[in-house]
């Protein structure tokens, strides 16, 4: 698959609109407490200015209902972005009334306008016509850089691109590194390729888990979901997360492995609880002797090693999902064991999803993985096989 990158179209002097993705974390005073997708950004937009253009850039945050509210406004993001770029951001009042149009237009070369929170204007995730046409009218230029909301078909994301010929749009510097990669682990692995799987359901990751199995030499399960796949090896479980309705899919993923020579992984151990809180009562159990109403809220230490040895040989290991309730931290110890086993691997690491994001944070090895993706639900999609709306506007040749 060949993209439009924002290198290969002539953007000198232009006005530009770039989709973000700024939907970061705040804490209860509007604090950002990790401007890691700020950050991401900042490739793109500096890019822009250096060009000379006047840059008109887009986001949402949160889920606003719809209409203006102050907890979902973009103003702490215009701050950061102040500090990181070091010049002026100018903060519309709203998306397209006729003043945030007036201040679009009357913007000039190396200036930066940023647009309120994309989500409270209610056509946006409607992918409605007329919004997508006003904001396609502000600019010369459509540049998507919103990764991790471009398996969304929403107004800013896919219904603005059609506004805009090969030539006037395209894939910013950080959308273009997150599908290349992706698009390189999936297709084009260095063997052995290792999947470790987790979180917190099956459903949610039923499609990727179909689609990995024929892509891995390995496949590791843990967390939540696991015990989907242990209930249909006919363990005692407990109280655990389970679906029982996927557990003939959970025979058909295992069974598909055993055909296909591809190692599949479970937990053998777990800490076990009575309760789900961070004050229960835990202790570590075969998965044997799960007993009956305690529930499994992470890996033991056997399955914890066991894991990491699995991962030894590894050349690509792609990691998504916590192997337990990681934000817990009596129930954080078999996630950070296999956060240290991927970091010190000697593979690429991909590391995919918000949550699993957050726990190599957390556990100090962010800066030994290879790539982290800003995406989560985008990054899964990849995985799955599919062309994202966002994306599939800036194809320029499709695989054969
Ligand atoms: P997901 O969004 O599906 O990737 O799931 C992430 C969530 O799964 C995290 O919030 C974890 O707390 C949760 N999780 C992981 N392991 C378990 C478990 N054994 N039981 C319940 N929740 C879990």
């Amino acid at each position: 698959m060949k993209l439009q990158e924002i290198k290969n179209i002539d953007i000198a002097g232009k006005k530009v609109f770039i989709r973000c993705d700024f939907n970061v974390p705040m804490d209860e005073y509007n604090n950002i407490t990790d401007d890691r997708r700020i950050r991401s950004a900042l490739n793109t937009i500096r890019y822009c200015i250096d060009n000379d253009c006047s840059v008109i850039l887009a986001s949402h945050f949160g889920r606003p209902k719809g209409g203006f509210e102050e907890e979902f406004s973009l103003q702490p993001i215009a701050k950061r972005l102040h500090t990181l770029l070091k010049q002026e951001i100018k903060m519309a009042p709203s998306i397209v009334c006729d003043e945030t149009m007036k201040m679009a237009k009357e913007l000039v070369a190396g200036e930066i306008l940023l647009l309120e929170n994309m989500r409270f204007e209610t056509g946006e995730t409607k992918n409605d016509e007329d919004l997508s046409a006003k904001l396609a009218s502000m600019a010369d230029v459509y540049i998507n850089d919103a990764f991790g909301v471009s398996h969304r078909a929403h107004s800013s994301v896919e219904g603005i691109a059609k506004y805009f010929d090969m030539q006037h749009k395209a894939a910013g510097f950080l959308m273009a590194k997150e599908i290349k990669f992706f698009h390189h682990i999936v297709h084009n692995p260095k063997r052995p390729f290792v999947s470790i799987v987790g979180g917190s359901k099956v459903s949610g990751k039923l499609e990727a888990l179909h689609n990995l199995v024929p892509k891995v030499d390995k496949i590791i399960i843990g967390g939540g979901m696991a015990f989907t796949f242990l209930k249909a090896l006919g363990h005692e479980i407990g109280n655990s997360l389970v679906e029982e309705d996927l557990i003939p899919e959970a025979v058909k993923i295992m069974e598909e492995a055993k055909q296909l020579g591809v190692k599949l992984y479970l937990p053998v151990d777990v800490v076990a609880a009575e309760a789900f809180n961070a004050e229960a009562i835990a202790k570590i159990v075969t998965v044997q002797e799960i007993p009956k109403d305690w529930m499994g809220l992470d890996i033991g230490p056997a399955s914890a090693l066991l894991f990491s040895e699995a991962l030894q040989d590894a050349n690509t290991i792609l990691w998504n999902g916590p192997m337990g309730v990681y934000e817990m931290d009596k129930f954080a110890k078999g996630s950070t064991k296999i956060s240290h086993a991927v970091a010190s691997s000697f593979a690429t690491t991909v590391v995919g999803g918000g949550d699993t994001a957050d726990l190599v944070r957390i556990t100090g090895d962010e800066d030994e993985m290879t790539f982290i993706s800003t995406g989560g639900g985008a990054s899964l999609e990849l995985i799955e096989g599919k062309i994202l709306p966002g994306v599939k506007a800036l194809v320029l040749e499709e695989d054969n």
